[in-house]
């Protein structure tokens, strides 16, 4: 069977290195593959592929194999699957400062995570809201401040705005009061509360801002 010794395009390259770079690929011992499979089916990469006419598994795209990972020699119950040792691995981490680079890959999910926390933990009370009322709101939004008027009136109350949508023609104009911006938020709440009153409100602020409420319906 063909051998085909470029990776798929997403495997390309391991953290910028190219992967034809790296010696590490699982290889086949003939004599102990029993046919069973197992391989074949269990690698995500399309590592292998099965030869029917000799049945046994076959290494055809060696450098789609993730770098370091060993799972079908594992699983293998000959143990016909064999990797070059792993040191190969970390002198090319080394060489390349492989550890420098996942630190900032490592920062940037995190921060993604913490991103995905809270927006988790957001929408888990939106689903206890008891209120929501969505606004749509045009005018000098960013130039009057209005978004930090509204946090400040909504700080030690239970009210939140939630899916917020602004469109500005461009920050620098809207800044400048040379165009006006178009606002589109959920102002959601929970418990008990006085709505009536907070609606109210956040009317005023808005109007008091010089902007106009043109869609105000409970959702
Ligand atoms: S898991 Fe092992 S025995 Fe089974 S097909 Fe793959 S190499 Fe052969
Ligand atoms: S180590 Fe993982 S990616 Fe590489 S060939 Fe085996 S199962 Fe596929």
């Amino acid at each position: 069977m063909e051998v085909i010794k470029k990776p798929d395009p997403k495997f390309a390259y391991w953290h910028g290195i190219p992967r034809e770079e790296i010696p590490w690929y699982p290889t086949i011992d003939e004599e102990k593959c029993i046919g069973c499979k197992l391989c074949f089916v269990s690698c995500g990469r399309n590592v292998f592929s099965f030869d029917n006419e000799i049945h046994k598994a076959v290494v055809t795209k060696p450098y789609n194999c993730m770098v370091g990972c060993s799972t079908c020699a594992t699983i293998c119950p000959t143990g016909a699957i064999l990797f070059p040792p792993k040191e190969i691995v970390h002198k090319i981490e080394k060489e390349h400062r492989v550890i420098g680079k996942i630190q900032k890959k490592a920062k940037a999910k995190m921060a993604k995570q913490e991103y995905e926390r809270v927006r988790a933990e957001v929408l888990a009370e939106l689903e206890k809201a008891t209120f929501n009322m969505k606004y749509a709101i045009t005018g000098h939004i960013l130039e009057r401040k209005l978004l930090n008027k509204l946090l400040e009136y909504m700080k030690d109350k239970p009210l939140d705005l939630v899916d917020i949508k602004l469109h500005t023609p461009s920050i620098k104009g809207c800044w400048n009061e040379k165009a006006p911006s178009y606002l589109e938020f959920v102002l959601s709440a929970t418990g008990e509360s006085d709505l009536e009153g907070y609606t109210k409100e956040i009317d005023k602020i808005i109007e008091e801002s010089g902007c106009v409420i043109i869609e105000k319906n409970k959702v």
